[in-house]
């Protein structure tokens, strides 16, 4: 029997309704959610993301302003730009889409947020707070979009064994935090470039995430059978029999999907359901601003 597969756009898309109960709260109140998008140079993934988040915020009755900067700014009127916006009260959530051009320090331009409008949750402050297990921060999207999966799969995290493939600031290593944290209780291997015996690690996991950014690396032989497996990975390869001669997968192989006992699809997994996430960040520093 093949795995349950999660439909992420079907989820995040009951995130985004659950949403507008509480924006029409504060549109009662005179207030509009608004995100403020930052955008540096022409890269154009960077610009369908900006695009798709623009859309999300459409559905739910999010306003937003999006701010295109030459590839060639400098730093400091990147920053300049940024705490425009912090000091902008109409803005609830500013975002600095990355990757930023070469040169610019990129955690120079995050710890200039205000952190309170920090809605991508990569500021200090809020990644700290995630250590410290307090739950009043902003909670990066990919983290909390995982978390919600496996929530809303009912699974009982408690005492599971979870492996979390990729250590990054902004997936892997939250990521893993969270699953450790009291109320997840699951016990968490963090695998990265380094690791030895990788696939010896992931048989073990009840509960696998890829977060590495390789086409497939995980192979299904690697799956425990009936496990959960997440993969955040988007990796663009070429496909001659598309029309547009590329398609996305994610970093764990198709036919894990034979394996598993949940599972979820690249695409149409994590990606919407971290949109969804961005709103409901989005939202909520609307609401504490207020
Ligand atoms: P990153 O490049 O910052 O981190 C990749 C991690 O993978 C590193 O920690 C590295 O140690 C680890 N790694 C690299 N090679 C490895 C190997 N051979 N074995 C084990 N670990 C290895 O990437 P990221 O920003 O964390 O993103 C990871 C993937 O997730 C990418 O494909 C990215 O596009 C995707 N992503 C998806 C979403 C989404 O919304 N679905 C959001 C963010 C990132």
């Amino acid at each position: 029997m093949g795995a349950a597969i999660i439909d992420g756009k079907a989820l995040g898309i009951e995130i985004e309704k659950g949403l507008s109960e509480r924006i029409r709260f504060l549109s009662e109140r005179e207030v509009t959610p608004h995100l403020a998008v930052i955008i540096v140079g022409d890269d154009p993934a960077s610009h369908v993301y900006v695009r798709n988040k623009e859309r999300a915020c459409e559905r739910v009755g999010i306003a937003s302003t999006r701010i295109d900067l030459a590839s060639d700014v400098n730093q400091e009127d990147l920053i300049s730009a940024v705490q425009k916006l912090n000091s902008d009260e109409s803005v609830h959530g500013i975002l600095v889409q990355s990757p930023l051009p070469n040169g610019i320090d990129e955690i120079a331009v995050i710890e200039a947020i205000e952190p309170t409008k920090d809605v991508d949750g990569f500021h200090p402050s809020n990644l700290g707070r995630i250590v410290m297990g307090d739950r009043n921060g902003l909670i990066p999207c990919t983290p909390s979009a995982v978390m919600e999966i496996l929530r809303h799969s009912g699974l009982e995290l408690g005492g599971k064994r979870a492996v979390v493939i990729g250590r990054s600031r902004i997936v892997g290593m939250p990521l893993s935090i969270l699953l450790a944290q009291k109320g997840a209780d699951s016990t968490v291997t963090i695998a990265h470039s380094k690791t030895k015996s990788l696939e010896e690690i992931c048989r073990e996991a009840d509960i696998l995430i890829a977060a590495v950014g390789r086409p497939e690396m995980v192979k299904s032989s690697w799956i425990k059978p009936g496990s959960t497996v997440i993969d955040v990975g988007i990796n663009r390869i070429n496909d001659d029999s598309r029309s547009s001669g590329t398609r996305l997968v994610g970093d764990v192989e198709d036919g894990a999907k034979e394996i598993a006992g949940i599972i979820t699809p690249v695409p149409g997994g994590v990606g919407p359901m971290t949109i969804a996430m961005l709103m409901s960040n989005t939202v909520l520093a609307a609401e504490k601003g207020h």
